[in-house]
């Protein structure tokens, strides 16, 4: 995709650090080491603390969870039993108020998650692996094995979300993709919705080039009514897989989902 464009559509290494309106239409932006540009049309796409948000509305983000992240490289030489226990794909173990979970990455090694609830902890209670393992005490220990295999420090990140239902009043010249549009608890959306994002906005934008204002509008009232339900069932899921009775609340939730559809 890069290749198709003109070499310097894209700059890499300039982060934003303000936009404001120019007088007549569009924005200057400033980046970090004082770089200076301007733009017609300006689409926030810089994720979880954009920046651009706040040009749109002064909603806050609240944490919701803790992820602690591991890696265990070299899979299948270095550990082919861990490579063998998660498979080609993803392995979650959802215990109480806690997940462990474990994903195949394309670069032959796991990437190994814990998930806890918002507890207030700093987060360099979760920098020992020992630490760890403790937390998963009594745990089978070909599951903690992902643990004590992981290489290097863990990484312990607070998770954030908007409130869902988040919307703010349209200001010519500049939308929102992504997480900078609408933060939610990580149960296997956001990405999604992010690219759904950009594939419509650039569909009104191409199919209006004249208009880019109407084009943005309808691209936001849309992407509103898409993203309320997601959020509110991305809170739901969240809160299901880290509660006291996750694994049964999981079964019953699957059960249900897969229940046949009644025909009297
Ligand atoms: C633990 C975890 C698991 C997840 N699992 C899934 C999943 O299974 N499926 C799924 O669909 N989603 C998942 N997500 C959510 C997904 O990662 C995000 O929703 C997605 O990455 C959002 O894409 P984005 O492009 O909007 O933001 P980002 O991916 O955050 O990209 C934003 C970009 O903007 C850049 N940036 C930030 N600030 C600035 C600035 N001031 N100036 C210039 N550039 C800037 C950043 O460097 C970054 O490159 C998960 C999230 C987490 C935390």
């Amino acid at each position: 995709m890069l290749d198709s464009l003109a070499g310097d559509t894209v700059v890499w290494r300039h982060r934003l650090v303000a936009a404001t309106p120019r007088p007549d239409q569009g924005w200057d932006l400033t980046f970090h080491g004082g770089r200076r540009t301007n733009c017609d049309i300006l689409i926030g796409a810089d994720g979880a603390r954009s920046v651009v948000r706040s040009l749109l509305t002064d909603v806050g983000t609240s944490y919701v969870s803790t992820v602690v992240e591991l890696n265990v490289e070299d899979v299948d030489r270095r550990h082919p039993d861990l490579a063998e226990l998660v498979g080609p794909g993803n392995l979650w173990c959802v215990g109480v108020n806690q997940i462990l979970s474990a994903q195949r990455l394309g670069d032959g090694g796991l990437r190994v998650g814990i998930s806890l609830r918002a507890e207030g902890r700093p987060l360099d209670t979760y920098l020992d692996k020992r630490a760890l393992l403790d937390m998963f005490a009594g745990w089978n220990p070909r599951l903690t094995a992902l643990i004590e295999a992981a290489d290097g420090t863990p990484t312990p990140r607070l998770i954030e979300a908007m409130p869902s239902g988040t919307r703010w009043t349209n200001r010519p010249g500049v939308t929102l993709i992504g997480d900078a549009a609408h933060l939610m608890p990580p149960v296997g959306e956001g990405a999604n919705q992010a690219m759904l994002d950009a594939a419509e906005l650039a569909d009104h934008l191409a199919a209006n080039p004249a208009d880019p204002g109407t084009a943005i509008r309808t691209y936001e009232e849309s992407m509103f009514t898409r993203i309320r339900p997601i959020a509110e069932m991305s809170a739901r899921v969240q809160s299901m897989m880290l509660s006291p009775t996750a694994s049964d609340d999981i079964v019953r939730f699957f059960s249900r989902t897969a229940e046949p559809a009644r025909t009297d």
